[in-house]
């Protein structure tokens, strides 16, 4: 028997306009495909010219690390306002060829990073998720796994898991989802993180299991010993064609210096590690989002 609601029809769209949306029955791909390959109207001529000194590229692209860099290292709200300024400069910088495209090098899991680069209405550069293990493409919508990532690496990764499930988790730690070929132990007392590293590592030498074991602020990241950021910078700046001396940075962690010692302009935010801060040319004085919006419109615009 049919119930009340399946006697409705379906609602088509609102009654009233909504202030900002697409005219309703517009393909927002089409739309937005037709809107990159314009010419630049004359407002958003104006406003490059409101965030950059003049017409031309230093840099091709920034390449930044997500936690700490763009969003909070620990489970508070993303900013989106400032997420926001981003993506309209990188519209602005596919659009016209003269900002760099920011794209990202993050430990996060794939389709974390992939939303962060939808997000940020990156279309054209690929990205690094998983520290190196998969590459995104956003122009294609490909995802591509380390090729030198092995039928046993797999086998290791299942292994240190289930360890991890019978070990770990009545101790009160969890797997970070969504990886998949390395490792993330949480736990909401980042105080248990220190101690456990020891265990960790134990457990891997014991078994042979190829894993590197490292920590961020809120995970213990456990990779392939022959995958990291650095074997996944190469792979980006050599599958995307770039030119490293027109690269710019940005990073917050230790796990950030393959960005530093790739790029031939290095930023951190406010909040970063000192050793890091070391390899800088711009500390800014702003946290996450905002600090990269700072270097984008005010240090590399100069
Ligand atoms: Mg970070």
């Amino acid at each position: 028997m049919a119930s009340k609601r399946d006697s409705k029809a379906p609602t088509t769209g609102p009654k009233a306009s909504l202030p900002g949306a697409p005219s309703p029955g517009t393909d927002p791909g089409e739309n937005d495909l037709d809107a990159l390959t314009a010419p630049p109207t004359e407002g958003e001529l104006a406003e490059l010219a409101a965030i950059s000194a003049g017409p031309r590229r230093r840099f091709d692209a920034l390449i930044c690390d997500i936690d700490g860099c763009l969003v909070p290292e620990n489970m508070d709200p993303l900013d989106a306002p400032a997420l926001g300024r981003i993506a309209e400069h990188n519209k602005i910088a596919i659009k016209t060829g003269l900002l760099p495209v920011v794209t990202l090098c993050s430990g996060r899991p794939q389709p974390f990073v992939e939303a962060m680069c939808r997000l940020l209405h990156n279309t054209v550069l690929p990205c690094i998720a998983e520290n190196g293990v998969w590459m995104y493409f956003p122009a294609t919508n490909e995802y591509h796994r380390d090729p030198t990532i092995s039928r046993d690496h797999m086998q290791a990764v299942h292994e240190a898991e289930l360890w991890a499930e019978a070990e770990l988790y009545p101790r009160g730690f969890s797997i970070q989802p969504g990886k998949t070929a390395s490792v993330s132990f949480y736990h909401p007392d980042m105080a248990q993180l220190d101690p456990i590293m020891p265990v960790i590592e134990g457990a891997f030498k014991r078994e042979g299991w190829p894993l590197r074991v490292s920590r961020t602020t809120c995970y213990v990241n456990c990779d392939l010993e022959h995958i990291s950021k650095a074997t996944g910078l190469d792979w980006l700046i050599a599958a995307a064609g770039l030119n490293p001396d027109r690269l710019a940075g940005f990073g917050d962690s230790q796990s950030d210096i393959p960005i530093a010692e790739r790029v031939n302009y290095f930023a951190c935010p406010s909040h970063h590690d000192p050793k890091l801060g070391a390899m800088a040319h711009h500390i800014s004085t702003y946290h996450e989002a905002w600090a990269v919006l700072d270097v984008l419109e005010r240090v590399l615009a100069e």
